[in-house]
């Protein structure tokens, strides 16, 4: 169950959308990657709990993660009340990451916003040695935030240029969401969602002279040792 790296989405397809090639390439890595979806996006205009979870195992798959688990908790419901935490910091606990991934806490979707504030409040509590769930406390060495809609100038970017073809194959795993069958969204439209994020990863990319890249904000500027290592 421990993992390096433990990347949180509100819903399936948020950590792929954001993230997706990051995970990826860390899996690569040799790294162990677990994914925590929040809900099962039942609120979603397209698709049934249930399809949706089998697309999001299929897309822990094709990104080479170790497991995926889903809280199901509520779908428009997320709050940081003390159940939805204590189930947020039993799985923190139970995974032991060194760096986890929660979405950026500001977002047009109202339920990423929520997402981040409740995780927050989980990782604080996971690190209490008086906050009982039966585990020994756990605090990652790292929180880092990545971007679904919305964005802003990110700490830093990671070259997803390898994987790139790895993170499209994972979007597009969520055929209710992201086909062209079904009710019009955002999500399915021409130019939607998907057609965001890779012009995104391309701006970051060419930030940085490589093909694309994700974006990541962390709260603490990130610590180097040495200046002529970038
Ligand atoms: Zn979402």
């Amino acid at each position: 169950m421990a993992v390096d790296l433990l990347a949180f989405g509100p819903h399936p397809d948020d950590v792929e959308l954001g993230a997706g090639g990051t995970l990826a390439k860390m899996a690569r890595r040799g790294l162990q990657v677990g994914i925590v979806d929040l809900t099962r996006g039942e609120m979603g205009s397209n698709g049934t709990p249930e399809e949706r979870v089998r697309e999001a195992e299929e897309a822990a798959r094709i990104l080479g993660c170790a497991w995926r688990r889903n809280l199901g908790l509520p779908d428009r419901g997320l709050r940081a009340d003390p159940e939805q935490v204590r189930a947020a910091v039993t799985v923190i606990r139970e995974a032991c990451p060194q760096v986890v991934l929660l979405p950026y806490w500001q977002d047009r979707h109202p339920d990423h916003g929520a997402a981040c504030r409740l995780l927050e409040e989980a990782l604080h509590s996971a690190g209490l040695r008086r906050y009982e769930t039966g585990q020994a406390p756990w605090r990652p060495a790292k929180t880092l935030y990545y971007f679904i809609n919305d964005a802003t100038e990110p700490s830093f970017l990671v070259d997803i240029t390898e994987v790139r073809a790895q993170k499209i194959e994972s979007v597009f795993a969520y055929r209710s969401q992201f086909g062209s069958s079904g009710t019009e969204t955002r999500l399915n439209r021409a130019y939607g969602l998907p057609h965001l994020v890779e012009q995104r990863d391309a701006y970051f990319g060419a930030r940085a002279g490589v093909a694309c890249a994700e974006g990541f904000l962390a709260k603490d500027p990130p610590l180097r040792q040495h200046l002529l290592e970038w």
